[in-house]
């Protein structure tokens, strides 16, 4: 197939799967440039990790690597997914719709004529189903045009193999969610330094997936800066309109007090080490005090029937000083998100 001079966009994640569909389309002689899609509900280190990883493998291949930033595109999706979630928070046949129209663009403007996904027939259960491929390609105006080398043989014949541009029988028939047969492959063309399997995307996280469900249900126009602060801090809704959330160590601290906006406090203990806490909503006096005194509980404090001083500030910096004791189990258990 060497002398095809058939081009592809490969969508990679970082991972095994794509990365051994990349290595098979250069093996065919397609010439290939990848895209990387950024998004703010990944693990920091799943995230960083695999890009890290596909800026070295693609130098190594001498491919050139496009990034875009998913970021905006994906919480207006979560806002109204006209496929809905999955079992979390994941609304992935309406992110993926979205992933391939903007390579469809990009297929457009380097000339290629197909795309590529390392994705496995029956690996995940919302996206990669059979029926859900389908519709997730006729959405993007895509039909026939996405090559899936690991599970081709499983799946109907697509333009790039009618063209003679692939060679169907260098494909796999791939499906499921053992990695057995991918790591047997990947031993074959030479990949052995590809990242495990990482946490990947916080939106199929139970535990993220409910704060993102309360921050949907009491701020329909949240922002990326939003659904970041969903990954730092213990998360507290002291009321419908308001809500606290409490570093659990340095870099969560110093994080609360760089994203404070307008109109949010943020709440430190005084004379002992402790928490900040950034306080939003439309809060009172009374939420103040109790914000606090929740601060005051993850402090360092030995006698929990004691007072603290505690300070907070507004985002002019200027600094109150308020004396409490540290709440009780019983008062904020039932406030956790
Ligand atoms: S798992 Fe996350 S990134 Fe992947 S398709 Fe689903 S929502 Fe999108």
């Amino acid at each position: 197939m060497s002398e095809t001079k058939a081009k592809a966009i490969v969508l990679v994640s970082g991972g095994l799967d794509s990365s051994i569909a990349l290595i098979m389309m250069l093996n065919m002689g397609i010439r290939v440039e990848c895209v990387f899609f950024s998004m703010p509900f990944c693990h920091a280190t799943a995230s960083l990790g695999g890009v890290s990883y596909l800026e070295a493998l693609t130098k190594k291949l001498n491919v050139k690597l496009h990034v875009i930033d998913n970021e905006e595109t994906l919480i207006e999706i979560i806002k109204a997914p006209r496929y809905g979630f999955g079992s979390n928070m994941n609304p992935c046949i309406d992110c993926r719709i979205g992933y391939f129209k903007k390579a469809k663009a990009l297929m457009a403007e380097t000339g290629a004529s197909f795309l590529v996904t390392g994705e496995v027939l029956g690996q995940r259960p919302m996206s990669q189903r059979l029926e859900a491929m389908r519709v997730i390609e006729t959405e993007a105006g895509l039909a026939g045009l996405i090559l899936r080398p690991l599970s081709a043989k499983n799946l109907e014949l697509t333009i790039p193999e009618k063209e003679g541009w692939v060679d169907r029988e260098k494909l796999y028939g791939i499906s499921g969610r053992s990695r057995r047969e991918q790591m047997d492959i990947a031993a074959s063309i030479g990949i052995n330094d590809y990242p495990s399997p990482a946490g990947g995307c916080l939106l199929t996280d139970p535990g993220y997936s409910k704060r993102l469900k309360d921050l949907l249900k009491h701020n329909k126009d949240f922002t990326s800066r939003d659904a970041a602060l969903l990954k730092t801090g213990r998360h507290f809704r002291l009321s419908e309109k308001v809500k606290l959330i409490v570093g659990r160590n340095e870099a969560e601290n110093s994080m609360l007090e760089m994203l404070q906006k307008e109109k949010e406090i943020l709440i430190s203990i005084k004379d002992i080490p402790g928490p900040n806490s950034l306080l939003s909503g439309e809060f009172t006096a009374a939420d103040i005090k109790f914000g606090a005194s929740l601060t005051a509980r993850f402090s360092d404090i030995i006698d929990r029937n004691k007072k603290v001083k505690t300070w907070y500030k507004d985002e002019n910096e200027i600094e109150q000083i308020v004396e409490v004791v540290p709440a009780k189990e019983e008062e904020y258990d039932k406030l956790r998100v």
